[in-house]
């Protein structure tokens, strides 16, 4: 129902494909309209289908509770986008992208069904709207669209969907810090959580001013079966981010019998603490003793995975343990979750590598 009354207020208005038009494959190049191949062996630009409920925008309701734990006191903010920076017309058409506020992470990109967003470096997240000949008009009723995503949700994907530059890690952090003065003190935990969700893992945010379950991410199918965040952004606050964790899963495992052995544990943070820092004691300490490996992930590395279509798997998000024995976030954790080289300098930045 509230689909339907969303329909109406948006018009009424999609796009549905095109009689013989069956979609093989999606094409994606960083900044370019995405291409979508089709099996009559013809080729045509992936544009907005005009979603009733928008995903590349708006989280569903399953989405903001977390199936591993219904009552945990969830905030169920459901914008897709921390920045603020995609909105959808309540009186129809393609979402809109204020460019100025766009930080490019890529998340509503990850969530469009067709491909019909793409990153363009300084300038932001593109809809791309315009006719397609594999597309026609339509008054799409829900029916129509579930089908329509569930063909599109089988269909291959291939390409980055942008290229990292240090010209473009500049920006996208210049662009952060503006959104979080904008946005407030919850700014790290909502954009963690929509890179997370991007990523394949599903993130539920702590409702803020809860003192009986004080976490900032509880963490659940798919991607991990169970799992808790601590996000602390800014490396004097990331130093709290293995005790945080601890707390959490002591919670969970003393009131709910989460086992801390099997929980996913992580540190979500913007930078990374120095090579010498005792963070990355603590994190061994806590996996010697308790048989815990926290792991530390980066926005940076989360927004990789949006950026090169990369959904976290349990393997993968094991692959984020590191502690005192690294010599490389960049070359053992970055550049394995990519598998390739990163395109940036060397000179290590907190935001991506290990600082001297
Ligand atoms: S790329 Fe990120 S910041 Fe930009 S509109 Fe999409 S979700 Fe918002
Ligand atoms: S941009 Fe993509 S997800 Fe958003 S309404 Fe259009 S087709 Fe749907």
């Amino acid at each position: 129902v509230s689909q339907l009354l969303r329909q109406q207020t948006r018009g009424g208005s999609a796009r549905k494909l095109a009689q013989g038009w069956d979609p093989k494959e999606l094409r994606y190049a960083p900044g370019q309209t995405t291409q979508i191949a089709f099996h009559n062996g013809k080729t045509a630009p992936a544009t907005c289908i005009r979603c009733i409920d928008a995903p590349c925008a708006v989280l569903s309701d399953e989405e903001t509770r977390p199936s591993n734990l219904p009552d945990f006191p969830a905030d169920r903010n459901p914008s897709v986008c921390a920045a603020e920076a995609i909105e959808v017309p309540a009186a129809g058409g393609a979402p809109r992208v204020h460019s100025d506020r766009c930080v490019m992470c890529g998340v509503c990109a990850s969530r469009c069904p067709v491909g019909a967003i793409r990153l363009v470096a300084d300038t932001g997240a593109v809809v791309d709207d315009a006719d397609s000949a594999a597309f026609v008009e339509t008054s799409a009723v829900a029916k129509e669209q579930t089908e329509l995503r569930s063909r599109f949700s089988k269909v291959p994907g291939h390409g980055t969907r942008i290229a990292e530059t240090d010209r473009l890690v500049d920006t996208v952090f210049d662009r952060m810090a503006r959104a979080g003065e904008r946005v407030g003190d919850r700014y790290p935990n909502l954009i963690t959580r929509s890179l997370l969700i991007g990523a394949g893992v599903g993130a539920a945010l702590g409702r803020k001013g809860n003192n009986h379950m004080r976490m900032d991410l509880l963490l659940y199918p798919p991607g991990v079966e169970r799992g808790v965040a601590a996000v602390e952004f800014g490396q004097e606050a990331v130093m709290e981010g293995p005790r945080d964790v601890l707390d959490s899963l002591a919670v969970l495992a003393s009131r709910h019998k989460w086992d801390a052995k099997t929980t996913t544990a992580a540190v979500l943070s913007d930078s990374l603490p120095n090579r010498r820092s005792e963070y990355w004691h603590v994190v061994q300490d806590i996996a010697k003793t308790l048989s815990v490996k926290v792991q530390t992930i980066t926005a940076f590395a989360l927004m990789l995975a949006n950026w090169n279509r990369i959904k976290l798997t349990p393997g993968v998000i094991a692959s984020f343990y590191v502690d005192r024995d690294i010599t490389s976030y960049r070359g053992e954790v970055l550049e394995k979750l990519i598998g390739r080289r990163l395109q940036l300098k060397t000179d290590p930045r907190s935001e991506i590598d290990l600082a001297k």
